[in-house]
């Protein structure tokens, strides 16, 4: 089962009380953007086999979103965030380095 720490509440919720909201820091298109642009943002989305940066809502609980980095293969989770940040701290990108060596962090679309 999945169980992730809610940044905002301080609660560990299982799968249960979570509502997944897809893939995490996703570049918003709008106006004056271009057809592949928007088609990009509105379709497109990483579908990795490993590390991934998800949006997740506690939603029998606060109710409020936060990110979370886990690996799709081994639910391994590295750590959650609040969903305010443009990428993940450090300390959770050097969580994943150290446990996933040759990983890096990427430049998301
Ligand atoms: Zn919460």
């Amino acid at each position: 089962m999945l169980i992730l720490h809610c940044p905002n509440c301080g609660v560990d919720a299982d799968e249960t009380e979570l509502a997944p909201g897809g893939e995490a820091h996703l570049t918003r298109e709008g106006p004056g953007s271009s057809d592949e642009e928007f088609e990009q943002y509105l379709f497109l989305r990483e579908n990795p086999r490993g590390v991934h940066f998800e949006r997740w809502r506690h939603a029998m609980g606060c109710g409020k979103w936060f990110h979370a980095a886990r690996c799709t293969t081994t639910m391994e989770v590295f750590g959650t965030y609040p969903a305010q940040t443009s990428e993940p701290p450090q300390e959770i990108r050097d969580r994943i380095s150290d446990r996933r060596p040759g990983w890096r962090w990427r430049e998301l679309s």
